[in-house]
């Protein structure tokens, strides 16, 4: 199946200029839902993750069930404030501003293997501040896995030496 079918481009969301990929019509399609799950955890069969680490809230939508089929664990990273318990937290740069995400500090244990999850890989900053809180916990991370890459935005120059793959690549 092409994947890249079920993607539906919106133009002009959530600013004006900005085609936002929508992963909801691939998500909807039950073959293709199954197949970007079976493709992320084939990427993953031979790494022996014991934590999948999905980003607020595209990562839990694509982290999740690929958690479930290898058989791993799920951890979620969210926007401040949203965590109930004791958190570690990690500050990044975007164009205008800074944004920040937070982990709670005793969902990974040290030397666990992690892989992260997310929908879609664009300036990479995102990616890179949820390596950074893992690693900060002592996990380590064994495998980066999107379902889109835009890779005209060279995101993927952030993870030298990391384990990147992408399903579907604008
Ligand atoms: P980055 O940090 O790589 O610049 O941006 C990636 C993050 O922004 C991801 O968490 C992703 O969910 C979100 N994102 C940015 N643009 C899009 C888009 O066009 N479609 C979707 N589905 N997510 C996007």
């Amino acid at each position: 199946m092409d994947l890249k079918e079920k993607i539906r481009n919106v133009q002009d969301f959530p600013k004006p200029g900005i085609g936002f990929k929508d992963i909801t019509t691939l998500l909807k399609d039950k073959d293709a839902f199954k197949e970007m799950v079976d493709i992320m955890a084939d990427n993953l069969k031979d790494l022996d993750v014991d934590v999948i680490v999905g980003p607020e809230a595209r990562g839990f939508l694509t982290g999740a069930p690929v958690a479930y089929a290898v058989g791993a664990g799920f951890v979620p990273i969210r926007k401040p404030g949203k965590l109930p318990a004791e958190t570690e937290s990690y500050e990044y740069e975007l164009e205008y501003g800074t944004d920040k995400i937070e982990i709670h500090k005793d969902a990974i244990e040290k030397g666990q293997k992690v892989a992260i999850i997310d929908d879609l890989l664009a300036t990479g900053g995102t990616m890179e501040a949820a390596v950074k809180l893992i690693e900060k916990l002592g996990g380590e991370v064994v495998s980066i896995q999107f379902l889109i890459e835009l890779e005209f935005l060279n995101g993927r120059e952030k993870f030298d030496g990391y384990n990147v793959e992408s399903i579907i690549k604008y």
